[in-house]
């Protein structure tokens, strides 16, 4: 126990290094960028070691796990959910997570908005880009964002606040600049259409192989799970 909790200390001294060099090389502010500890798999004791090292910002890809922990955890945390949201379990997660980085359909959008009408709530959320076009991947195609915010833009119960995306798994991570650097340019496209009920301030991109090349082109969300709590075992 106490060794796993020194070894996530490390990690995160670490990650925080990193991220703060990454800053420095392209002239961005720490502040610009939020760190989110993907804990899935992981058990509660495991992720209060990283609640005491002061991180407030935790991300899971399912949502009964999200609902478990929520329950577990202390109130001053953020949930992110990240994972693929099937429409049937919108209502479980709406009321616990502070953002829904993984819109990527209009189906699943009016269905996030009709709950949120019924707890008369307004829920952030960002739209899956499937950057790279992989097979595997969810997430929309750029070619289809435009239509996608378009209908968003219309849904009072939904703020789009940006765009999140899974670059592929690649050895290099310099691979992945060009996917980056691909979203960072459709958000500013979108950003300068001035739609309402859009905003592009927030882009989620960057996880454990990749995360200092998507500081370095505008991540502002980056989604660490390996890199704080070690391998996942499933
Ligand atoms: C698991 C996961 C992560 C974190 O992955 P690591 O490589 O362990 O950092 C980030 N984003 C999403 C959507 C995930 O499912």
């Amino acid at each position: 126990m106490e060794k796993e909790r020194q070894d996530i200390w490390e990690n995160i001294v670490h990650v925080e290094e990193r991220i703060l060099n990454a800053c420095n090389r392209v002239g961005r502010k720490r502040e610009e960028v939020t760190l989110i500890a993907v804990s899935k798999t992981k058990p509660i004791e495991t992720l209060f070691h990283v609640y005491e090292k002061g991180i407030r910002e935790f991300g899971e890809n399912k949502v009964q796990e999200l609902v478990e922990k929520y329950k577990d955890m202390p109130e001053d945390l953020n949930w992110h959910m990240i994972g693929h949201l099937q429409r049937n379990k919108v209502k479980a997660v709406i009321d616990k997570a502070c953002l829904i980085h993984s819109v990527d359909s209009y189906r699943l959008a009016k269905q996030i908005d009709s709950e949120a009408s019924k707890i008369d709530r307004d829920i952030s959320v960002l739209i899956e880009v499937n950057i790279a076009e992989e097979e595997s991947k969810f997430g929309i195609k750029a070619s289809e964002l435009d239509e996608l915010v378009g209908l968003m833009s219309q849904l009072k119960h939904i703020k789009v606040k940006g765009l999140m995306t899974i670059a592929p798994f690649v050895e290099n991570p310099e691979e992945n600049r060009i996917h980056f650097r691909n979203l960072k340019q459709l958000s500013v496209d979108i950003k300068s259409k001035n739609i309402d009920n859009v905003s592009m301030n927030i882009l989620s991109m960057g996880m454990t192989n990749d995360y200092e090349v998507a500081i370095e082109e505008g991540a502002t969300h980056i989604r660490i799970g390996t890199g704080i709590f070690g391998e996942r075992i499933y």
